[in-house]
């Protein structure tokens, strides 16, 4: 049966930097919506277009062009034993729309580590971010800084601020995790699916809580 871990949590409580380190432990492909919004924005696809125009204002991309790109990622042969799930489902629509799409590949969602911090430390964390170009490797500029100032310590390429880092975006991001996110906190409680993860800690001491979680 193959395992799906979805991480639910806030902008820039970590999600995607635990979801680096778990997916080479786990074996298990990393799989981050955002990320893939980015990499359609860069190529100059259709879809990147309509994405971006919702990504600049800090909102959601809509439902079904977000599920539709899960859908094919899913269906990668490298997905076959399951994957780690990082930004989706960010929506209950998605939260179903996940759910039958995992039946049909003879699976379901089996963890969902849900990491918290407050606010404050969103802000710091995401005002902080430096991104990689080439495959969006994440650094912050006090806490997680790259050996080299500007270059990514795993494939060296550039290191830039994502524009939706941008105070005024945080903001719009953070307010909109709460009104359409955070209800599936209840969601994969209700289906005794979901565990704490304190996010305010070392990111080493993060990892470790998660594999804990993965690993029963
Ligand atoms: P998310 O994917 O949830 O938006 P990221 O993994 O991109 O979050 O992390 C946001 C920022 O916070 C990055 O700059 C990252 O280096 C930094 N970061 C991640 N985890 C920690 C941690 N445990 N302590 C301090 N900084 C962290
Ligand atoms: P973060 O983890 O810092 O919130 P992401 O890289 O996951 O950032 O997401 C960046 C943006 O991409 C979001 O603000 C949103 O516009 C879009 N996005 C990512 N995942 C989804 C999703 N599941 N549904 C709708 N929009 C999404």
């Amino acid at each position: 049966m193959p395992t799906y871990i979805v991480l639910l949590g806030p902008p820039g409580v970590g999600k995607g930097t635990q979801a680096k380190i778990l997916a080479e432990t786990a074996s298990l492909p990393h799989i981050s919506s955002g990320d893939l919004f980015r990499e359609n924005i860069k190529n100059e696809t259709e879809l990147g277009k309509l994405a971006q125009s919702y990504m600049n204002k800090g909102e959601l991309v809509p439902d079904d062009v977000t599920i539709g790109m899960i859908r094919a990622r899913l269906s990668q042969p490298d997905c076959v034993n399951g994957a780690l799930l990082d930004g989706f489902p960010r929506t209950s629509v998605q939260a179903d729309a996940l759910e039958k799409l995992l039946a049909e590949f003879g699976g379901s969602v089996n963890h969902v580590p849900y990491i918290t911090a407050a606010e404050p430390v969103l802000v710091e964390r995401l005002g902080g971010r430096w991104t990689c170009r080439a495959n969006g490797h994440v650094f912050h500029e006090k806490h997680n800084p790259p050996k080299q100032a500007g270059a990514c310590d795993l494939d060296g390429s550039e290191l830039y601020q994502r524009d939706d880092d941008k105070s005024e975006t945080v903001h719009r991001r953070i307010q909109v995790y709460f009104g359409q996110t955070a209800p599936l906190i209840e969601y994969y409680r209700q289906r005794g699916l979901l565990t704490e993860i304190n996010g305010a800690q070392a990111i080493e001491k993060v990892t470790a809580d998660l594999l804990a979680v993965i690993k029963k």
